[in-house]
């Protein structure tokens, strides 16, 4: 005997639905994730339990999710021979709330309701708390749930539109497992034919956000349906009135989830081409799995070639979020620094929710370690490239270089480890760069400082007045071309105890603060005779400049040219005051 009970949602709960059913939500499509996430995870739950529990009698043998629309009834099914429930669950799980944060959650949108932020905000809230289960309700005025719990003879079936109650009543012959039915709402139909009926936008959503999902998914195709052949993997529908063809929608390659020995390069390279949609191999692999407290898998990928919009204002950064296999988001900026916005890759978290979002994983302290992991794990592979194989790190420095070095002024806690990463241009040899412990090691005897010279190319600089000195004595110089060259080299003190000098900034007296050797009395006289000499020619020409220049000096930097302009130590240079006004500052 079957007994229906109606009953009442918790208050919380029916606020929450509510919100889900009237609010504009902004990405509908993924109700299909959740409930697809919901399966997964009764799946894996059956499979563990059939392990650990050799009494509990259930088929395990081929564990799946099964998709069916009807266009006639208009509902779309997620189907799954997982765990199942027992009416008690239902109640405790879908009938109530049980997250902690949602007081907190409808308070907040209260408050946004009162300061009369739009209804999107409410939306973008309910987006981050995650409501499960019930998002199926922005999609189906009707939701009917089935479902037997492994080991138990009793089905239940729960039903709500999503108002105020729900029912919930005992079935017979049920299958172990759920069945969600979702009677599609008519709004979201297009031309008659309802949107999340198409066979075409269930494949596509589930491409997008499942792909991963370890167990098969399969969506059953009318015999008339737009099904192929070539992609049935069977033609046996037992629970379906129409048998027709079953379609498995998602890859299920989770390659970062596998062991390391046991994914070939090939297949690295192949998931590296399908996640950048680069046509070339990358130039290095990195995959990694953290367990403990928050654990996660990373598979990360160095390209061995710049896009065309890596300099573009919003370049997007390439680490995809995962969440035990269901895809969270793109370009997820709290997993990598903007100066690493070139390095793809997938993350995946396993305790995270669903719907986490942008703004809580940026203050998220467990994703701002795992970055801070992350990071120095590519730092630490650009590193290995530069001491094995030289000819990828050239090739890596000589396309991301320029990125890089941004880290130089964003990420002070890697100073270190990014100079040591730098390669430059150097009057030490035409051909080739130099790293700078490769200068250091060159340094002269007594020389403690890095020289250095800006400009746009490295013509100009060779052909500077400012490099005559220092090349007549020997000194090397690096000759630095990249705008970013500008900022850093201000800003980053010194390598390795090295201060880094621009040859074109403030004194450079190359006698006193290199060789450190007290001037000679003849020297010093030798000095005094030339101010006085040159006194009248220095007085006029700082008379004639006084508006262009702030003054007129006697320098030991110069051989050959008579002249040349120096700025001060804090001044902007030539090219960075070009660069701000580009930039309209
Ligand atoms: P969450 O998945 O974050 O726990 P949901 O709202 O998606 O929240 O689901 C609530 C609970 O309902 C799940 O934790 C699970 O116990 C139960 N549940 C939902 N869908 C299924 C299913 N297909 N099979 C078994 N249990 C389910
Ligand atoms: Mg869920």
């Amino acid at each position: 005997a079957s007994t229906t009970e109606t009953l009442e949602f918790q208050a919380e709960t029916r606020q929450l639905l509510q919100l889900v059913i009237h609010s504009i939500y902004s990405n509908k499509d993924i109700f299909l994730r959740e409930l697809i996430s919901n399966a997964s995870d009764a799946l894996d739950k059956l499979r563990l339990e059939s392990l650990t529990n050799p009494d509990l009698d259930a088929d395990t043998s081929d564990l799946h999710i099964t998709l069916e629309t009807d266009s006639d009834a208009r509902t779309l099914t997620v189907r799954d021979n997982g765990i199942g429930m027992t009416r008690d669950d239902v109640v405790d799980l879908i009938g109530t709330i049980a997250k902690s944060g949602t007081a907190g959650l409808l308070a907040k949108i209260k408050e946004a309701k009162e300061n009369k932020d739009t209804d999107t905000d409410a939306a973008s809230l309910i987006g981050q708390f995650g409501v499960g289960f019930y998002s199926a309700f922005m999609v189906a005025d009707k939701v009917t749930l089935h479902t037997r719990r492994a080991g138990t003879d009793q089905g239940t079936v729960w039903e709500s539109d999503g108002e105020g109650t729900y029912t919930i009543a005992d079935a017979t012959d049920l299958p172990v497992g759920t069945t969600v039915t979702l009677h599609l709402k008519a709004e979201d139909s297009e031309d008659g034919l309802g949107d999340y009926l198409a066979a075409w936008k269930i494949r596509q959503i589930v491409k997008q956000y499942s792909d991963f999902i370890r167990w098969p998914i399969r969506m059953a195709t009318q015999a008339t349906g737009t099904g192929t052949e070539d992609d049935a993997d069977s033609s046996i529908d037992t629970d379906g009135e129409t048998a027709g063809t079953l379609e498995t929608l998602n890859s299920m390659k989770a390659l970062w989830a596998r062991p390391r020995a046991e994914v070939s390069e090939t297949e690295y390279h192949e998931f590296y081409r399908q996640i950048s949609h680069d046509w070339q191999d990358p130039a290095q692999t990195i995959h990694m799995r953290a367990e403990g407290t928050f654990e996660y898998e990373a598979l990360l990928f160095l390209p061995a070639h710049a896009p065309f919009d890596l300099f573009s204002r919003d370049t997007k950064r390439g680490v995809q979020l995962y969440v035990k296999r269901v895809f969270i988001m793109d370009d997820c900026d709290a997993l990598m620094p903007n100066y690493l916005r070139f390095v793809k890759g997938v993350v995946d978290a396993h305790d995270l929710s669903l719907n986490v979002s942008r703004e809580i994983l940026q203050h998220d302290r467990q994703i701002t370690a795992v970055r801070r992991r992350l990071v120095k794990k590519v730092l630490g592979a650009i590193k290995n490239l530069q001491t094995t194989n030289t000819d990828t790190y050239l090739k890596v420095w000589e396309q991301f270089g320029r990125v890089i070095k941004e880290g130089l002024i964003e990420d002070r806690d890697n100073t270190d480890a990014l100079l040591e990463l730098v390669s430059a241009a150097s009057t030490h040899d035409p051909e080739k760069t130099t790293t700078l412990r490769e200068y250091v090691s060159r340094m002269k005897d007594g020389q403690n400082t890095i020289y250095y010279l800006t400009g746009e190319n490295r013509a100009m600089v060779e052909n500077s007045p400012h490099m005559e000195a220092l090349t007549a004595k020997g000194y090397e110089v690096l000759i630095l071309t990249d705008p970013v060259d500008e900022v850093w080299t201000d800003q980053v003190p010194a390598f390795d105890g090295h201060r880094f000098q621009s040859i074109a900034k403030g004194q450079v007296d190359l006698d006193d603060t290199d060789t450190d050797t007290e001037d000679s009395e003849e020297a010093k006289a030798n000095k005094a005779r030339q101010k006085q000499d040159f006194a009248a020619l220095l007085a006029w020409l700082q008379t004639t400049l006084d508006e262009h220049v702030k003054q007129v000096r006697l320098s030991t930097r110069l051989t050959t040219s008579p002249a040349c302009l120096v700025g001060d130590a804090h001044d902007l240079t030539p090219t960075l005051e070009k660069m701000y006004r580009a930039m309209g500052q």
